[in-house]
């Protein structure tokens, strides 16, 4: 063995700084304030007295050559090369000449790019892309993102809600689902079905076994061939077994749906950080306009807007009211799916006789 250490190849994402606007790099850290003149834009004043202005948008996420050169051209006239995204992948150009924050505007508007995105708006929903780089999506969740902004395109362009609302969604059931404001996942409602021909060839099965979260599985002796079987009764239908062994086909036309989950955020301002919770299970995965899913969001957006104090997120405000008043307020059937029954949840359920307001 070499006594010398081994580093790690760093090969994450590079270090930003090098790619911030000039005036952005030398006042970093020194800004005096900032505020928004309109929706999507943001004036940056620095303690130096330089000025920066930065202009969101959204756009449909995934872009291809076409709509990268036409905003590369847009960043070269207007924003001095400098392309910025946000953790929501909204695109900020920003400019030091404030005579060039009106024909920018013009300029994105023109080539079809809403701007917003700021304050108290409903920003771009987040989303991993499993169709192009993950093994285990269950769905299209670019679909989703893409029908749902089309519907909440005002939100987006307008700051008319009590405060920032982060959307996410994911394509699978069991990973990239973030907590969000609002959460659309998706939800399997059947155990998967096995390929027992192909299960010898393509899974390792310890790996298969371990990988159930309610040990649900276990080798089993199929037509002769070593495969697996599944204990339906504890299989909570997640699909944590089907990235490890694809022959464990979960995904499925009509029993892959999605559910709706509200009152998740990362962020310790004004309250801790909080978990997201079911509010709608077995909504139809209906592509290409997921019109129920859609339904249910505008439903959730609109009860949040007219009934939340200033500043409150979703989550604040479901706490403030209870989630009783949310399911009124809302008209959403509350469930048998809403009440958590796996019974390695026995830790959260509330199993005293104390009544608990
Ligand atoms: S949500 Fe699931 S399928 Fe989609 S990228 Fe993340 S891990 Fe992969
Ligand atoms: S879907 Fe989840 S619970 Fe069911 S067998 Fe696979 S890993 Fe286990």
């Amino acid at each position: 063995m070499s006594d010398t250490p081994q580093y790690p190849i760093e090969s994450g994402c590079p270090d930003g700084f090098q790619y911030l606007h000039p005036v952005m790099k030398k006042n970093f850290g020194n800004w005096d304030f900032h505020e928004r003149p309109r929706p999507g834009v943001l004036r940056h004043v620095a303690k130096s007295g330089d000025e920066i202005w930065t202009v969101r948008f959204g756009t449909q996420r995934q872009l291809g050559p076409y709509e990268i050169n036409l905003l590369c051209d847009i960043a070269d006239e207007y924003a001095d090369g400098y392309v910025h995204f946000t953790i929501r992948s909204n695109m900020e150009f920003c400019v030091a000449d404030k005579a060039k924050v009106e024909p920018m505007i013009a300029a994105i508007e023109e080539a079809g790019y809403p701007i917003g995105g700021t304050g108290p708006s409903v920003t771009m929903i987040s989303h991993t892309q499993g169709w192009l780089h993950c093994d285990i999506p269950g769905t299209d969740a670019s679909g989703v993102v893409k029908a749902l902004m089309d519907e909440l395109h005002e939100d987006f362009t307008h700051e008319k809600m009590p405060n920032r609302v982060h959307i996410t969604t994911s394509c699978c059931q069991i990973n990239c689902g973030g907590q969000g404001d609002i959460a659309i996942n998706v939800q399997h409602t059947k155990p998967p079905k096995i390929n027992h021909d192909l299960v010898a060839n393509a899974c390792e099965r310890p790996s298969v076994v371990a990988r159930c979260p309610v040990a649900a599985i276990r080798p089993a002796m199929v037509n002769g061939k070593p495969s697996l079987e599944i204990d339906e009764k504890k299989c909570i239908c997640c699909g944590a077994c089907f990235p490890p062994c694809p022959p464990m086909q979960i995904n499925d036309a009509e029993y892959s749906k999605l559910a709706i989950w509200v009152g998740g955020k990362h962020s310790n301002a004004r309250s801790k950080p909080m978990f997201h919770k079911l509010v709608a299970a077995g909504v139809p995965n209906n592509p290409p306009r997921w019109p129920e899913a859609a339904a249910i969001v505008k439903t959730i957006l609109e009860a949040y807007r007219k009934d939340a104090l200033d500043w409150e997120r979703t989550g604040d405000w479901v706490e403030r009211i209870g989630w009783p008043r949310f399911f009124e307020l809302t008209e959403l059937p509350f469930t048998k799916f809403h009440i958590d029954n796996w019974k390695g949840a026995r830790n959260s359920l509330n199993a005293s006789t104390h009544i608990r307001f």
